[in-house]
């Protein structure tokens, strides 16, 4: 079929023509003398990323997934107790990776559609009189239901309940696209991966440590070999890395910290809220609901739409793909069937994330959902125009 193909998972995201040149090099001898003046500003500027003046930032070649494990082997022993809630696909992943690191995980079942609910937090930290929790893990964006959670409302409840556990972030489908503050949030571990907000493609785990979770792997006896951060800590202080790095991920990310500070994180997420919500407007005028189930939660980088009773969300997904060459997020775990989702994260503007609805709204309708023809394009369009940036006119 002539044309593109258009990209709306929320991850892998498409990636800037200037990333991929970027990334374009001939090897190098990654034991060079002049190689750390690429590291040492990579991880300097990868801190303002995560707005951290105080912590520490990793790359790792290697996905998110590990990112789990580096924060909780580096910081915990087996049989720590760890508190986490299970309300979508990652939040579940992650409390499985815990269990089999030999972590004595505690998890409430919520709604999918929900975030970590807060007083249940508090008051469970409140009842720890003996601080036998070592960490709270939370996963920042759902990304399976497309579900927020509110980092300082988390934090607050920590505070309120004076407790010392450690407070780990998966940022996966956030941080560089969503607001996020390691500093500000008092976060310990924060763990991102270059797929989604980094415009890049898979193949590193990025994370920053806080001197706290830095200081607590003293008394960490997780097992831990690759994944160890001290192997890095000795090398990244001369701007190496202990075993050889993805040479073009480490082009790819500079120029992505550059087009991230270039445009201006405050910008970067407010362009994010701006076309989450007209792709939200397109959901209401198709008649269809988000898998989030109250607009606190509503995330800016997916939205997890749920399919009439009755229809399959694979449906829709099959036909957007064959017919439209469109790649909409599955339905996944808990979910599958039952929701497609939109990813809108990354190097984006109005008119990309058209197709992604224009195709969306007519592999609706091939299901035999019957959203009205040019609904969700319509509202979406008028809400992006309205909002547009002011221009002198011509
Ligand atoms: N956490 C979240 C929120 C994710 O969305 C993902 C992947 O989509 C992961 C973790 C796992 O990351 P990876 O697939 O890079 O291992």
């Amino acid at each position: 079929m002539a044309g593109r193909n258009h990209l709306y998972v929320p991850g892998p995201t498409n990636i800037p023509d200037s990333i991929l040149s970027a990334m374009h090099v001939p090897m190098e001898d990654h034991r060079r003398p002049d190689f750390p003046a690429l590291v040492t500003p990579l991880l300097e500027d990868l801190k303002k990323i995560f707005q951290t003046q105080t912590g520490q930032c990793f790359v790792f070649p290697a996905t998110g997934t590990a990112g789990w494990e580096i924060a909780l082997t580096n910081t915990l022993s087996p049989g720590d107790k760890v508190l986490s809630y299970r309300f979508g696909q990652f939040s579940h992943l992650w409390i499985d990776l815990a269990k089999r690191l030999g972590l004595d995980v505690e998890y409430t079942e919520v709604l999918w559609g929900q975030g970590i609910p807060l007083d249940h937090l508090e008051a469970r930290l409140k009842a720890d009189k003996n601080h036998e929790i070592k960490a709270v893990l939370a996963c920042h964006n759902e990304t399976a239901t497309g579900v927020t959670n509110d980092l300082v409302a988390i934090r607050s409840a920590i505070d309120a309940a004076n407790h010392p556990a450690l407070y780990f972030i998966d940022g996966v489908s956030s941080i560089a696209s969503i607001d996020f503050r390691m500093d500000a949030w008092k976060v310990d571990v924060a763990l991102s991966g270059s797929q989604k907000g980094f415009m890049l493609p898979a193949g590193l785990a990025l994370l920053c440590f806080s001197q706290k979770a830095l200081a607590a792997r003293q008394n960490a006896k997780c097992r831990r070999a690759f994944l160890d951060i001290q192997d890095h800590i000795n090398a990244n202080k001369d701007g190496f890395f202990p075993y050889t790095p993805s040479i073009p991920l480490l082009h790819g990310l500079r120029k992505s910290l550059d087009l991230l500070l270039e445009e201006g994180l405050g910008n970067v997420f407010a362009r994010h809220a701006r076309l989450a919500e007209g792709v939200r407007r397109a959901v209401k005028a198709w008649g269809l609901n988000l898998c989030a189930q109250d607009p606190k939660w509503y995330s800016n980088t997916v939205s997890a739409i749920v399919v009439p009773q009755g229809h399959d969300s694979r449906d829709v997904m099959h036909y957007a793909y064959k017919r439209y060459k469109l790649s909409l997020g599955a339905g996944l775990g808990d979910v599958l069937g039952k929701v497609f989702r939109i990813g809108h994260l990354g190097d984006l503007n109005e008119l990309m994330l058209c197709s992604a609805i224009a195709g969306a709204e007519m592999a609706l309708r091939d299901t035999g959902i019957q959203v009205t023809p040019g609904s969700g394009i319509a509202a979406a369009c008028e809400y992006w125009r309205e909002t547009a940036p002011a221009i002198p006119p011509r």
